[in-house]
């Protein structure tokens, strides 16, 4: 059995619980009330850090590589585990749990080492938040229909947590707050959303190695992104005015963040990144060109074939059938 399969609990990040089981079946607003603390007292403290599927989105990926001070691609080695995101054929990274203790590299009996920089889904637990339609409605363009999206909040219950015996009430808000998961939300959101569109197509639709190749680049490794907008054909392909060349360039965020915009205008054909006049016309020129060289082909193989008909007509005198 592999790894993966061996980590039958997930912290989720997709608006799914994978133990349904756990879950209790209460939709939660955010005024809804909820008794919970987690803190070094508890008896299970760090009992949710082992065992544990934890996938990593791409702001997971830049915080904590900052955290460590470390390249994407150590992190990436040192870290994290492949996987597939939401059973599609997207690839993505999970944390790559300790050998000796199947445990989470940043814990320790203190708790956890990275804990301000801790991954969206550590962050989401016990709350979890269902807002992505699986089959969402999408408009004309193929953008997803956000405002058919239902959002509520759940909680997930599990034996080994003792944090809902404690006395701490708050509002789903408050706790969300204090967690930090509303900044998570928006640095998630569109890579969240592409996922589950993807997700949307079934298992049917394939994405060619190509473009699994560029989901996963630009969703892990925001350095390697940079270099392929900066030093390729990108820029005298693309559309993008001057000010967001500036800001992409300067600043990892916005970097991540236009690499979304990329990812679904290159895999769903969205309309946010524009490719320039000039080279939609020299395609179509390229394929017209093409087009009439098929044309001249066929009209010239007319011409042999009738020539050839002529030639054995004369020959036998009939017109061979
Ligand atoms: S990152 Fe921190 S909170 Fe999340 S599982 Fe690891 S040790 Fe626990
Ligand atoms: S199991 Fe619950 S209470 Fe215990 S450490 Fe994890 S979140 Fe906190």
């Amino acid at each position: 059995m592999n790894k993966e399969a061996e980590n039958t609990k997930e912290k989720t990040i997709f608006g799914k619980e994978k133990n349904p089981s756990s879950i209790v079946p209460v939709k939660l607003t955010l005024d809804s009330k909820l008794k919970f603390r987690c803190h070094p007292g508890v008896r299970c403290f760090t009992a949710c850090c082992g065992g544990i599927k934890i996938v990593l989105t791409p702001y997971d990926i830049l915080q904590l590589t900052r955290r460590l001070g470390i390249p994407a691609y150590e992190f990436l080695h040192k870290y994290t585990q492949p996987t597939y995101l939401e059973k599609t054929d997207m690839p993505g990274v999970m944390i790559k749990l300790r050998e000796e203790d199947n445990k989470c590299p940043f814990v320790t009996p203190e708790g956890c080492t990275v804990y301000t920089d801790r991954p969206s889904a550590c962050r989401y637990y016990p709350v979890g938040m269902a807002d992505f339609h699986e089959g969402g409605t999408r408009d004309a363009d193929g953008n997803e229909n956000t405002s058919q999206e239902e959002k509520f909040f759940f909680t997930v219950k599990e034996d080994h947590c003792k944090g809902f015996e404690e006395d701490k009430e708050w509002t789903v808000r408050e706790w969300r707050a204090d967690q930090g998961v509303d900044v998570r939300d928006e640095m998630n959101k569109e890579w969240l959303r592409l996922v589950m569109r993807r997700k949307s197509f079934g298992i049917q639709a394939t994405l060619s190695e190509q473009a699994k190749r560029m989901f996963f680049m630009a969703s892990t490794d925001i350095a390697t992104f940079r270099k392929f907008v900066f030093e390729s054909s990108f820029l005298d392909t693309y559309e993008l005015d001057e000010e967001t060349i500036q800001k992409i360039k300067d600043d990892d965020v916005e970097l991540m963040l236009f690499s979304f915009k990329y990812l679904a205008a290159t895999l769903f054909g969205a309309q946010a990144i524009k490719i320039k006049e000039e080279k939609i016309k020299a395609k179509v020129a390229e394929m017209k060109a093409r087009q009439d060289e098929t044309v001249l082909q066929s009209i010239k193989e007319y011409e042999e074939l009738k020539a050839e008909t002529e030639r054995k007509k004369a020959e036998t005198g009939v017109e061979k059938k």
